[in-house]
């Protein structure tokens, strides 16, 4: 039996039925892959994955990220519950992450090497909110005027989670989570040729910053005037979870945010990060103006490293 794809309504994004990811064959893994090169965005209700299957189903798509060293294999929970079961609260660091990710970005671009593929799985949701929303950067990208892009194209920008996270407002303090780095910012291109579709994306997102030979102010509004304007229907897929759902997008041609929620109330989500080929996502890195600004003290390094 064929797989069923349910286009959405916008410029990306498709629901697939008929199918059941753990017991995935190579020709339905091959019309799979068609559809998400084509869609950037495949929606799968009900899979109901084990952390196994979803493993398997990852490492289809390539090598997984570690995103914390809590990480043992392809997937890590992310979680609003802590251990002693209370729920993360504002002012947290890791609140301050998720919140971080409600502005519109791609995974990883703040590493050397940015993530090509990303998943998540729907473990518990909240009663409302906490929606995924994902925009086509692709149609983005054609949708602009020829000057328009004649003038984009040789630009690229930093990119920085110390940037982006002190930009929402979050002062960074540890220095031992995903993101917070020292190999500096990547210099990436704004304008991204996708490496399986040639097709060319706008590639900024939150994390970019400081397009040379502008100011911060000059810079800022021109990538917000981008991102603002490409985030626009039709080429934005909303996706509202329920629990067994799994999600996969493609992070070279996409943006995605999350959508709040009532922190009150737990939210579990089972991700997948799937590392970039380096021919195509990995960037040379420069001295990050931003992380020297929101540097940790050594004292409260030595607090929360322990
Ligand atoms: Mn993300």
């Amino acid at each position: 039996m064929s797989i069923t794809l349910i286009p959405s309504d916008a410029t990306l994004g498709a629901c697939v039925r008929d199918v059941d990811l753990a017991n995935l064959d190579d020709v339905t893994w091959r019309e799979i892959y068609a559809a998400f090169l084509e869609y950037g965005v495949l929606a799968f209700p009900g899979q109901h994955l084990s952390e196994a299957d979803q493993g398997a189903f990852a490492t289809r798509f390539g090598d997984t990220e570690k995103l914390s060293p809590r990480q043992k294999g392809p997937t890590i929970q992310f979680s609003n519950k802590k251990p002693d079961g209370s729920l993360v609260a504002p002012g947290e660091e890791a609140f301050n992450i998720m919140k971080g990710n409600e502005g519109w970005h791609t995974d990883s671009t703040y590493m050397p090497l940015a993530s090509k593929v990303a998943m998540l799985a729907a473990l518990v949701v909240p009663p409302e909110g906490g929606e995924t929303e994902f925009a086509d950067m692709r149609a983005a990208w054609d949708a602009l005027d020829d000057e328009t892009k004649a003038r984009l194209e040789p630009l690229s920008a930093y990119h920085s989670l110390y940037y982006s996270q002190g930009r929402a407002g979050f002062r960074h303090k540890t220095d031992n989570m995903y993101g917070f780095h020292d190999k500096g910012a990547p210099f990436r291109p704004i304008v991204k040729i996708h490496p399986e579709t040639g097709r060319k994306s706008l590639y900024t997102g939150r994390h970019a910053y400081g397009l040379p030979g502008m100011s911060d102010v000059e810079s800022e509004r021109l990538l917000d005037k981008l991102l603002e304007d490409a985030c626009q229907p039709p080429r934005v897929f909303r996706h509202v979870w329920s629990v067994g759902d799994l999600v996969v997008w493609d992070n070279r041609c996409l943006m995605h945010r999350a959508r709040p929620y009532d922190p009150k109330h737990p939210r579990a989500l089972r991700a997948s990060r799937i590392s970039g080929d380096p021919a195509s996502e990995l960037a040379p890195t420069f001295a990050d103006t931003r992380a020297s600004s929101y540097k940790p003290t050594s004292s409260n390094i030595s607090s929360l490293a322990r």
